[in-house]
């Protein structure tokens, strides 16, 4: 008997026959002698739609409210696959995150879980109950609902996994696994058997939608063996692990693209100690996620910093620029919308020198201009103009070895 731990995402439980076929799922486990918690998100594009009608009434609702009204997506699910489950003769109980005992930081719109009790779902498995939690959702020190930024629920299941001890993760979503490329852009994309989880953090990072960056963090920190893989088939998905040998077969193992990219270059910033942090302390104060850093001086008292954003930051970050333009003391903000920032990732990389040449030379060749660049160990990313994405993410597949004819010649894999 193990405890497994599942989450199901939006498209998983999108439609009340889905909600069937997952609980028939949830079943077999059960048929087979194993402790079952499900994390579920809410339906389909329900939260989309809740987001939608809050603006309609205001256009930046408090986050407070944002947060009352996301969970409740959550809250029908939940619900509906107990009942799902209770049709077909097994004992189900759902909780919404703080009945899970998911305490979270006091920030609303993006808190992080800082623990959970799970004495209640200790008790609930005891007894025999499928546990059924609502993912992306929690209470905070304050006792308030709060939400853990959106795609959240990935999260909600791997903490709550490390939390219960449970034998494995297996986050059910509507693709089989993690993909070279996004197979919508590239058609020779492939799914890969295993990915360790510092490719996995730097592609959840990059863009890859299929894991919630914090997700894969916290199955790092906490050693949960992580599977994602299709609610809609029974194929083998891919396994998140601990880096073993595979790190010698490829080099390159992904390429991912983020389209919603913003560029600000805050210029005549005063070259003095302490600028940067000024000016980073404001925008993180506000919440805003700042990506690629570039700072050029050009004269010896002045000095220009350009730095990303999420699309979806842009004005939050020239607000908060515009409300400290005194104390940063600079002289005008320009910036730069429809962005992508396309990057090749692999741990590979670590022991091939000329990998971030081959890129450049790659994008050059295809006449595409580079605006900035950013690397760590195992990543080289690039920002280019928004219309170029498509292109270049094939070309950078193909020269990397990655198409499904290619890599099947080079690496014996199939
Ligand atoms: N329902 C939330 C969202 O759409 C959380 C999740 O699906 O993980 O972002
Ligand atoms: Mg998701």
């Amino acid at each position: 008997m193990a405890l497994i731990v599942q989450k199901y995402g939006g498209t998983s439980v999108g439609t009340i026959e889905r909600i069937q076929r997952v609980a028939e799922r949830i079943i077999s486990y059960k048929k087979a002698g194993h402790q079952v918690v499900v994390v579920v998100s809410a339906m389909g594009k329900s939260t989309d739609v809740l987001v939608d009608m809050a603006k309609q009434l205001m256009p930046h609702p408090t986050e407070r409210e944002m947060d009352m009204l996301l969970t409740t997506g959550e809250q029908v699910s939940i619900a509906l696959l107990a009942i799902a489950l209770q049709a077909r003769g097994y004992d189900a109980v759902s909780l919404t995150g703080w009945q899970a005992g998911i305490t979270t930081e006091d920030v609303h719109g993006k808190a992080r879980i800082s623990r959970i009790d799970n004495e209640r779902m200790q008790r609930e498995l005891a007894e025999g109950k499928v546990v059924v939690v609502a993912g992306f959702q929690g209470l905070s020190e304050a006792g308030e609902i709060t939400t853990l930024g959106r795609g959240g629920s990935d999260t909600t299941a791997v903490t709550l996994a490390a939390s219960l001890q449970a034998d494995r993760c297996e986050i059910f979503t509507d693709v089989a696994g993690v993909y070279t490329a996004d197979p919508r852009v590239v058609p020779a994309a492939q799914k890969l058997a295993s990915i360790s989880y510092d490719e996995m953090l730097e592609l959840a990072n990059l863009g890859a939608g299929v894991l919630h960056p914090r997700s894969v963090e916290a199955a790092k920190k906490y050693k949960v063996r992580l599977v994602v893989r299709s609610s809609f088939t029974d194929e083998e998905g891919t396994n998140v692990e601990e880096a073993a040998d595979m790190e010698t077969g490829r080099v390159v193992c992904g390429v991912a693209h983020d389209e919603d990219v913003a560029k600000i270059t805050v210029v005549g910033m005063p070259a003095q100690v302490g600028t940067l942090s000024r000016l980073f302390n404001a925008l993180a104060v506000n919440q805003v996620n700042v990506d690629i850093i570039i700072q050029s001086s050009y004269e010896a008292k002045a000095t220009n910093i350009s730095f990303t954003v999420s699309g979806s930051d842009l004005n939050k970050a020239l607000d908060t620029l515009e409300a400290n333009r005194e104390e940063l003391g600079f002289e005008k903000v320009e910036f730069e919308q429809g962005l992508t920032k396309i990057s090749i990732v692999g741990a590979g990389m670590i022991n091939n020198p000329g990998v971030a040449a081959q890129m450049f030379r790659q994008l050059a060749e295809e006449e595409i201009s580079i605006k900035m660049v950013s690397t760590s160990d195992i990543k080289v990313s690039c920002v280019i103009s928004a219309e170029h994405t498509a292109h270049a993410v094939r070309a950078l597949h193909t020269i990397f070895q990655l198409d499904a004819k290619q890599m099947a010649v080079v690496h014996g894999v199939s």
